[in-house]
């Protein structure tokens, strides 16, 4: 890509050039049609509820020409050119499946939002427990996926394990294969990714094992995020009854911090429910998907393996 091209892709406000022309389409009304013919000649995939825009296409469409420069330009690099050395083994690592199957009763959800010691009236309750499942039907209806409704709203499907997360439990079940700890992708790493690969970290060393990072994390939550099983089940069978477990470990670090996050979450609900009168529209703070500062649900996933 030319210099010229990536200043425009860089180029903010409402005067540049992208700008005025997305501007232009969007006037027209065919907004999504130009769009997605633009998308169709580039043989560029796009997520359905991606709100798009040229700057948007014209990056997808040079992300390979991109990734290829960073290669050639690390092969010239003095410092980094050693990673190239050698020979590579190209390895597919498979996919792996995983069942979601959750019941959001009210007997499983409200002694999770409601832990003994908060009590709250039972009115206060439901009412924060029918928030949460409109979200959540919101968002499971803004990404296609189907809850089944009947008596007790359920969450069942089968998905993919994220790609990192493959990757980490990949080269967990791999021990004879020495990786560099760093798994590269296009794309930062969710919620679900970045809390696993935080809580693995953190209880790594423990079990003689190293640590693994990704570029960073976007922090997105998706409904679609399996947990994997970093053991294989030979190496479970080979754990002794008294010896502790890596996904156990890791597991329980990660519902610290995922706890202490729904906590807060459920606190913003649980003010607007025993406020005076309910707003019509969702206030601001307690509107999407409002989480816990990540610094604090840290600290506290730190003092657990602190404990252990
Ligand atoms: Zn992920």
């Amino acid at each position: 890509m030319s210099l010229g091209w990536r200043d425009r892709l860089k180029d903010v406000g409402d005067e540049d050039i992208l700008t005025r022309w997305d501007n232009t389409i969007r006037k027209s009304g065919l907004a999504s049609r130009i769009y997605d013919t633009i998308a169709h000649l580039l043989l560029l995939y796009v997520d359905q509820n991606r709100i798009l825009s040229l700057r948007r296409l014209l990056e997808k469409f040079f992300t390979l020409h991109h990734h290829i420069r960073t290669i050639t330009r690390i092969a010239w690099s003095r410092r980094l050119s050693s990673f190239l050395k050698g020979q590579f083994n190209v390895v597919s690592v498979p996919a792996a499946r995983s069942d979601i199957s959750i019941k959001f009763s009210q007997q499983n959800v409200l002694p999770i939002i409601f832990p003994p010691g908060k009590p709250a009236e039972l009115n206060v309750k439901i009412t924060v427990y029918d928030d949460l499942l409109n979200r959540l039907q919101a968002k499971a209806d803004k990404v296609e996926i189907d809850m089944k409704k009947g008596t007790v709203p359920e969450l069942s499907m089968q998905v993919n394990v994220h790609a990192e997360s493959t990757l980490l439990a990949y080269h967990l079940q791999h021990p004879q294969i020495n990786p560099y700890h760093y798994f590269g992708g296009s794309k930062l790493s969710c919620h679900g990714c970045g809390t696993l690969f935080n809580s693995f970290n953190l209880v790594a060393e423990s079990f003689g094992l190293p640590q693994f990072f990704t570029k960073g994390c976007h922090n997105k939550i998706y409904l679609q995020w399996p947990c994997p099983s970093l053991l294989s089940q030979e190496q479970w069978m080979r754990l002794r009854p008294a010896d502790p477990s890596l996904d156990t470990h890791v597991r329980k670090g990660m519902i610290a911090v995922l706890s202490t996050e729904l906590a807060a979450y459920v606190h913003e609900l649980r003010v607007v429910a025993e406020g005076p009168s309910r707003p019509q529209s969702d206030s601001a703070a307690a509107s999407g998907d409002s989480r816990e500062s990540k610094t604090e649900g840290l600290e506290r996933m730190k003092a657990m393996a602190e404990c252990e």
